[in-house]
């Protein structure tokens, strides 16, 4: 494995031998803090070494970073644009056959880009089209047409508009429809992933079919309104923080990366930034690896679409298959 000038590990993926740093910045940001608070979080994280930075067309973020982008290029925090690793998202609105390449021209267009590194479909579902809404309306809600959608992205590769193309959110039978019908595979699905979620099985499907396993909300999003603190005040995180002189988020980051799945995390902190940069010097030794590998289990995240027959989401059943 090759690492980042900042000692970030890259993972190699795809024919062509794509560098995605292992360690990622998330731009999802909850409260929202506005898009000059956003542009200079990301300006500071690049000054501190991060490379990798997820967006999405539903985050509002694409424009700031494309704006953070353009100054690092120009006060010379990086040489070139190439330096990054970039991943934008398809929204449901959008997962549409003939959507998908204009979707994806408008996240370039917000970004000020030519190119994507990775383009992923946010959400194994889709709504009526051109609907944006958060929650997705129960009306509004429709099962995605793989086909039509996923030989849409596959020309979004084919016309050199992202190097690479992906899913998120995808239980292990999505992924399989998906496979049967790929032509090109999809090279990763980005999921929750923390010490109290650790998707064996998907990790399992993932490293057996060749697609990396990214980790979003790798902390449990502590302060979201789709997290909690469940990760962040975990009594057996903590012990091992404690014995090794680091901090619970650290040793959450730290196994996720032994793991080897990619993490992307987020903090507008300074100080939070340069401690989530710091996983790669040491380790987790058997012990502590067996204590979080007993952790109890559950998902923070269960869906995007809105039902009032089951609760604010619609259940973990419709997007997850019922699976672990
Ligand atoms: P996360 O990274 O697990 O947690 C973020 C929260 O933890 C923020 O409130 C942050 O606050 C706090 N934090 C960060 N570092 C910390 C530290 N060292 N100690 C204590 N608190 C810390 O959650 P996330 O934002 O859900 O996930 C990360 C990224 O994944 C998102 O930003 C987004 O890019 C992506 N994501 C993707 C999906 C998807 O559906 N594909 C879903 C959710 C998220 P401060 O900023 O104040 O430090």
């Amino acid at each position: 494995m090759g690492s980042t000038s900042f000692g970030i590990p890259e993972h190699r993926f795809g024919s062509n031998g794509e560098k995605m740093p292992v360690l990622g910045f998330g731009t999802a940001v909850f409260p929202p803090v506005g898009a000059e608070a956003t542009k200079m979080a990301i300006l500071q994280s690049i000054k501190l070494g991060y490379r990798h930075f997820d967006t999405a067309a539903k985050y509002g973020s694409e424009q700031p970073l494309g704006e953070a982008i353009q100054e690092a290029l120009s006060i010379g925090l990086i040489q070139s644009r190439d330096e990054l690793f970039i991943t934008t998202k398809l929204w449901c609105g959008d997962a549409h056959g003939d959507l998908v390449v204009p979707a994806l021209m408008r996240s370039l267009q917000n970004l000020k880009l030519e190119y994507l590194d990775l383009f992923l479909i946010h959400w194994p579902v889709s709504c009526k089209p051109g609907t944006y809404e958060f929650p997705i309306k129960e009306e509004n809600f429709l099962p995605m047409d793989f086909s039509s959608v996923w030989a849409a992205m596959e020309e979004c590769q084919r016309l050199n508009l992202t190097k690479s193309i992906g899913v998120s959110n995808f239980s292990c039978k999505k992924l399989t429809d998906i496979l049967a019908i790929a032509n090109i595979p999809p090279a990763v699905n980005q999921v929750e992933m923390n010490p109290m979620w650790q998707q064996k099985k998907l990790r399992e499907f993932c490293r057996a079919n060749g697609i990396f396993l990214t980790a979003y909300s790798p902390l449990g999003a502590n302060g979201t309104f789709w997290g909690s603190d469940r990760v962040l005040e975990c009594e057996v995180l903590k012990e091992i923080a404690k014995a090794k002189g680091k901090t619970a988020a650290q040793v959450s980051l730290r196994w996720i990366y032994e793991q080897g799945v990619g993490v992307i995390v987020k903090s507008f902190n300074g100080e939070r930034m340069k401690q989530n940069l710091g996983i790669f010097d040491w380790s987790l030794d058997e012990d502590e690896l067996k204590k979080i590998d007993e952790l109890p289990q559950s998902r923070g995240v269960t869906g995007v679409a809105y039902t009032s027959k089951y609760g604010p989401f619609r259940t973990v059943e419709d997007i997850w298959d019922g699976e672990m």
